[in-house]
């Protein structure tokens, strides 16, 4: 019969927005639950639990149906939805998958009154172990908030926290609009806009977190905050690449634009120096002319292909118009010798999809990250650090690692300060390089010696920028390791912002300790 109370509570709770769990409520509830299975009133188990096999037990009586257990078909198909085998090889106690806010509500609550740690996960893209999955611990999977709604003026999408980048161009492409998001279809809303977020159109409007108008976050005492400028400046701040330290967004309400068709594609060149070189320069020329033309963007990549043995140079271009080779692209289109292009006039959803394609899931991965002043000498110098640390492990089954780089325009940056501004530290400066490092490979056997090229390319990289004064502190979260002080990369001025709004808005420190994994701020 005590057991009725939480029917009760959660009847009243649901029929009143924003109204949320306390820790009492939930800590009595749960002493509840205990005493009715020490009873054993309660017929499927016996015996009191503790830890996570308390927080699930309990989550699935209060929440019927949403947690799922190991070797259960719900579990397995959530298990492979990561991308690097690293996560999806990770085996929490219990997955849970709330279906609306107040379910993430309780569910923090319940984590912890029961002490059990956890993990979030939206689209399961970043890389390493523990990111978004957690052994032995409970893992919230996002995937059914997967609401979305345009607002009636055309200018905000709300968008659930579990929805991938697929999900929301194909909804918004047969309307015109689009939104600032990831550039590959599987990449999840949560963590992408979270750590910063790099659009197709980011010149002309920024980061993704630059275009959230408003979040809806569950923080740890179980609370549902609307947060914007104008409703909680810090911890508006906060979010905007904070990552998972400050609470669970459930929705984001993102700026919506009006957005056609784009010119875009790949030109792929067998590397030799007289290509690089021509091709540095052209993307050292986009960094200086980029203002001249905020539509262009580029993804740069050298690549090793095991089977040809040999390197090959990827140039990533993309026009926010249907404008077959536009002028400012120029510079790359005029390199003699591609041997495969792409480039054509296209749409959002068919262009994230072909470079999903070109990220498969399923294999080791592991991304590094630096970030640099515009120089192609460097670049240069890179390439060279990165093919000297490559062939040694030519032969590791299945490898295939890439070195990729980022114009990072004033155009892109000057958006950095709308609102109040974002946490990156990058305000006032550029044209930068956003310089990653991206290995996959197929067998755990050969983690060693690829972290260990992976850290030695990223090492001698970044001595080489700074021994040529073209080091830069920043440290994109979203393409780092886990080895990598991503906060620290912020400057001491915003890191010292987020510690405090870490400690306003989470006095018990749940984000930091409960939820181990990721990008911590202490
Ligand atoms: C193939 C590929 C392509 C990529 N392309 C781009 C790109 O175009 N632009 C770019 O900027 N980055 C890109 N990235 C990097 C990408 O942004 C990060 O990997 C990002 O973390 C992925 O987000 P996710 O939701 O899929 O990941 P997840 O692994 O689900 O989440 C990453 C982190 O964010 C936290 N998190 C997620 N959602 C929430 C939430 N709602 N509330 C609180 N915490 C949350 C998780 O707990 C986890 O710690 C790419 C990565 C890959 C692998």
């Amino acid at each position: 019969m005590r057991l009725l109370g939480l029917a009760v509570l959660l009847l009243a709770r649901l029929g009143s927005a924003q109204v949320t769990f306390t820790l009492d409520d939930v800590s009595a509830q749960i002493a509840s639950f205990q005493q009715d299975l020490a009873n054993a009133t309660l017929s499927s188990r016996s015996g009191l639990l503790s830890g996570c096999s308390l927080a699930c037990g309990f989550l699935d009586f209060a929440l019927p149906s949403q947690i799922s257990y190991p070797n259960s078909t719900a579990f397995e198909l959530e298990q492979s939805h990561y991308w690097s085998q690293q996560q999806e090889l990770t085996q929490p106690a219990c997955r849970f998958s709330p279906s609306n806010t107040l379910d993430v509500s309780l569910a923090i609550l319940t984590l912890r009154v029961a002490q059990c740690e956890f993990a979030v996960k939206s689209g399961g893209h970043a890389a390493f172990e523990g990111a978004s999955n957690i052994q032995g611990g409970m893992t919230i999977d996002l995937v059914n908030l997967n609401e979305l709604s345009v607002r009636s003026d055309n200018a905000q999408t709300s968008v659930g926290a579990g929805l991938v980048w697929y999900d929301v161009y194909t909804q918004l492409q047969p309307l015109n609009l689009s939104v600032i998001g990831g550039r590959v279809s599987a990449i999840g809303v949560g963590g992408l806009t979270l750590g910063g977020g790099i659009s197709f159109f980011s010149g002309r409007y920024g980061w993704a977190c630059d275009n959230v108008n408003n979040y809806e976050v569950v923080l740890a005492d179980g609370s549902i905050r609307e947060v914007s400028y104008s409703t909680y400046p810090d911890l508006y701040f906060a979010l905007r690449g904070g990552g998972n330290n400050f609470g669970i967004v459930t929705r984001f309400d993102l700026m919506t634009f009006p957005q056609g068709d784009l010119w875009a594609g790949s030109e792929t060149f067998i590397y030799t120096e007289e290509t690089a070189a021509a091709i540095n320069n052209a993307f050292f020329y986009l960094g200086v002319n980029a203002p001249s033309d905020p539509f262009a963007q580029v993804i740069l990549a050298y690549a090793y292909a095991q089977a040809e043995d040999l390197y090959i140079i990827a140039s990533d271009l993309q026009y926010g118009k249907p404008v077959v080779n536009p002028p400012i692209l120029q510079n790359f289109t005029a390199v003699p010798g591609a041997v495969a292009s792409t480039l054509r006039i296209t749409d959002l959803v068919d262009l994230t999809i072909e470079f999903n394609n070109t990220n498969p899931g399923g294999f080791r991965q592991t991304y590094w990250t630096l970030m640099v002043e515009n120089s192609a000498s460097l670049m240069a110098d890179m390439v060279a650090i990165y093919m000297d640390e490559v062939n040694p492990i030519k032969g590791v089954a299945g490898i295939v690692p890439s070195l990729v780089f980022q114009p990072i325009t004033t155009d892109m940056i000057s958006h950095f300060t709308k609102n109040g501004g974002n946490a990156l530290g990058l305000a006032g400066q550029g044209p930068l390089n956003l310089v990653q490092i991206d290995i996959s490979w197929s067998n755990e056997s050969d983690d060693a010696a690829v972290l260990a090229a992976a850290e030695n390319i990223l090492d001698r990289a970044q001595a080489a920028a700074v021994a040529q004064g073209l080091s830069n502190p920043y440290i994109y979260q979203n393409y780092a390791s886990f080895k990598q002080d991503v906060f620290a990369g912020y400057g001491a001025q915003n890191l010292a912002k987020l510690q405090a709004t870490s400690k306003k808005y989470d006095p018990a420190q749940v984000f930091q300790t409960l939820q181990p994994g990721y990008f911590k701020l202490f």
